[in-house]
Order: C-alpha cells, then structure tokens, then sequence
C-alpha cells in the first residue's frame, strides 16, 4: 500500500504507484486544460504532487512546454537567484550489497578495491574539503552502515540512502549542520 511518509522502503517505494502514476500521466498529458492549471500552481511556490509533476513532464505540447520552462526559470530565480549551488561528494564506502546494473560498486562488480573510510580519513577529507571552501557535502555509500562526519563549517550534508541507513544518516549529522537531506535514488 502506497504510504510516501512510511519509512518502509516498499511502501514508499510503490512498483503500483509508480505505474498508475505513468499510466495518469500518459492519459493526461494531452489535456492541455490540466497542464495549464498544474502550470498555474506552480505561481503559489508550494510544489507539486508526483502525479501533477508527472503530466507535466510527458507533455509535448509546444506552447505548454514554454510556458513550463518560463515558470521553471522564474521559480529557479525566486528561490536561488542567478547562484550554483554545489556539493561535494564524499565517497565514504564503495561495498553494496545491491545489484544496480548501473553502478559500478554494484555486489557483482569484481573488478574494483572495496573500501571504506575509517574515521581518521573521513576527518581529513572533510576538512581538506571544508578548507577547499566547501559548505555543503554529498554523503556517499553502498548499502552498507556509513561513518559519521561533522564539522562546525559544513552548513550542509546530503546523504543518498535507503531507508534503513537514515538513522545511521540522521546519527552522522552534527547539530551544527543546519540543512541534512536525504535521499534514495531508486530504479525501476
Ligand atoms: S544501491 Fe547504490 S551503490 Fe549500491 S549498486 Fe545500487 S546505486 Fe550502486
């Protein structure tokens, strides 16, 4: 059962929910009345459902596009103005029991050195990194428990996970650091 604040990996993560939400978008993507309106939400800076995003990405109507990339634009200056914001990547661990065909540090993958940072190494490469001038770093692991990192200068850590990793995640984090995020990056 499709459940977005469940911290349960299949329920957040809906094969289900997934299809009908193509199969919505590919019904709908034509009804240019609908496109117009999710268009029109998007003025009120709240964000989308995935459903209503999904419509507007399969739409192929010309004028609906420009208007999608215009409103993309000017919700990008309202929020970021003309600033890059960049992440440093930080790999603390390559193992993964995961068989993303994509990845390189897939299980199957034998042709790489498997490592994993100890303590001691994760504080240097973040403070090489925070002296780099560095404010927001991309945690970086396997599925597999990651180490923890802090430092007062670091405003910033993002951290692809899966679900059974955030506390370890939320547990790296310093309460000096203001904005964790996180995410999983998943594939069907
Ligand atoms: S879970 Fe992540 S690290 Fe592991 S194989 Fe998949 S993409 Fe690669």
């Amino acid at each position: 059962m499709y459940n977005p604040k469940s911290p349960i990996a299949t329920e957040f993560i809906d094969d289900e929910e997934i299809r009908d939400t193509l199969r919505y978008a590919e019904e709908n993507k034509d009804n240019l009345e609908l496109v117009n309106r999710l268009i029109d939400k998007t003025d009120e800076l709240k964000g989308l459902t995935h459903r209503e995003a999904a419509v507007l990405l399969a739409c192929e109507d010309k004028d609906a596009l420009e208007r999608i990339f215009a409103q993309a634009t000017k919700i990008k200056q309202e929020f970021y103005g003309n600033r890059i914001v960049m992440f440093a990547p930080l790999y603390l661990s390559n193992y993964c029991v995961n068989g993303c065909t994509y990845c390189p540090y897939h299980k199957k993958n034998g042709h790489i050195a498997r490592k994993k940072l100890t303590q001691d190494e994760i504080r240097r490469e973040v403070i090489a990194l925070q002296d780099m001038g560095h404010k927001r770093l991309a945690l970086e692991t396997g599925e597999e428990p990651c180490q923890q990192s802090n430092r007062r200068r670091i405003r910033r850590v993002s951290k692809p996970s899966i679900p059974s990793n955030i506390k370890m995640a939320q547990s790296a984090v310093s309460t000096s650091i203001s904005l964790p995020q996180q995410w999983k990056i998943t594939a069907n």
